[in-house]
């Protein structure tokens, strides 16, 4: 049995990371693969039982508090499971890594998508320590919402109160480029 792989898709808010990680999940789906699909339970931004893009494509997921509920579900599955999917992964503690390196040894492809920075330009602990896991990663970037370039690599809040785990959306957060993101906070 060969080794699954680990895929993690990461950037700021509103660049693709959930259409990227719901785009691989087809690709099983058409080739009528099991997978397995979670998100933390913290996110009921759009849904509490989807995953939910800013376009509105939803799928049903399941919410879960930790990676040892993931490997919950996934030891109860009884079938051979062909990739697990897991978005907002920055929002889960740094154990999820275990968890998700040992589901990739037991033969399942793994997907993440998540925050690699917070609204601080500081790296999320969980998402650093998958990117050194990885076996592919891929960064995205956003539109940056202050000069419309295409170039946005960091979420700016836009009323800073120190809470780094916040859900929201563009009521609290924006996409921006470094040096635009400089001018908001040197201001
Ligand atoms: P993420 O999971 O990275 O937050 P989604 O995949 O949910 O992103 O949503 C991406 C969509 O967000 C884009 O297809 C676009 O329609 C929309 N969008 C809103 N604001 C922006 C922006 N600043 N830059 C790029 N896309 C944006
Ligand atoms: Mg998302
Ligand atoms: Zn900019």
């Amino acid at each position: 049995m060969a080794f699954g792989k680990l895929t993690l898709i990461v950037g700021p808010m509103y660049s693709g990371k959930t259409t990227e990680l719901l785009n691989f999940a087809e690709i099983y789906e058409i080739g009528r693969k099991n997978i397995l699909l979670f998100k933390p339970r913290i996110d009921e931004r759009y849904s509490k039982e989807h995953i939910v893009t800013h376009k509105l494509f939803k799928v049903v997921a399941t919410p879960v508090a930790s990676g040892e509920e993931i490997l919950k579900h996934y030891q109860d599955f009884g079938k051979r499971v062909d990739a697990v999917f897991v978005d907002e992964v920055h929002f889960f503690e740094p154990s999820i890594c275990k968890v998700l390196k040992e589901i990739t040894q037991r033969g399942t492809d793994v997907y993440c998508a998540g925050l690699d920075m917070n609204y601080l330009w500081q790296p999320f602990e969980t998402t650093a320590l998958l990117l050194a896991l990885a076996d592919e990663v891929i960064k995205k970037k956003a539109v940056c919402e202050l000069c419309g370039e295409y170039k946005a690599t960091l979420s700016f809040k836009k009323e800073s109160n120190g809470n780094i785990f916040d859900v929201g959306g563009k009521e609290k957060y924006i996409a921006v480029c470094k040096d635009c993101y400089n001018k908001v906070c040197n201001h």
